[in-house]
């Protein structure tokens, strides 16, 4: 049996692979918008938000489907998860992209 064929494997792979395609889609728009010459900000925030959230769901998801292979240096992917794990971080921390959204998107009062 092929091991995809287990959605044990399957679904957190398919959430994934959701997960970068809404990512793409608001990064797109946030493009659209700044090319258009409109207010892109809320747009980016929410595609950088999205994106490293989407990038870290992918490479954790994928370590989990290789068990402790999945953290073996041959395979790459716990190399890859230090790297899109800082993009939570940086340039933009998480926490100050929703702290953008709650004051301009929701109008909520300044935090900080
Ligand atoms: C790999 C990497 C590369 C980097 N490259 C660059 C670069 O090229 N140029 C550059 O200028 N900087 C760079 N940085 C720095 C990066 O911009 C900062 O790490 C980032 O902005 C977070 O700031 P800080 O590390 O000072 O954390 P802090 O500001 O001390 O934050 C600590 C924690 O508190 C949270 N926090 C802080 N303020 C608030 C708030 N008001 N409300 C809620 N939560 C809050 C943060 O989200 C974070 O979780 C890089 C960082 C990394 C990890």
């Amino acid at each position: 049996v092929p091991i995809g064929a287990h959605q044990g494997v399957a679904h957190p792979l398919a959430k994934a692979a959701i997960s970068v395609e809404l990512a793409r889609l608001v990064s797109q728009k946030a493009a659209w918008l700044y090319d258009a010459g409109l207010d892109a900000g809320e747009a980016a925030n929410m595609a950088k938000y999205a994106a490293a959230e989407a990038a870290i769901e992918a490479v954790d998801s994928a370590i989990q489907a290789h068990g402790g292979n999945g953290m073996a240096t041959e395979y790459g992917l716990a190399t890859l998860w230090g790297a899109v794990r800082a993009i939570r971080i940086a340039p933009i921390s998480r926490e100050m992209i929703l702290n953008f959204v709650a004051q301009h998107s929701l109008g909520l009062p300044k935090s900080y």
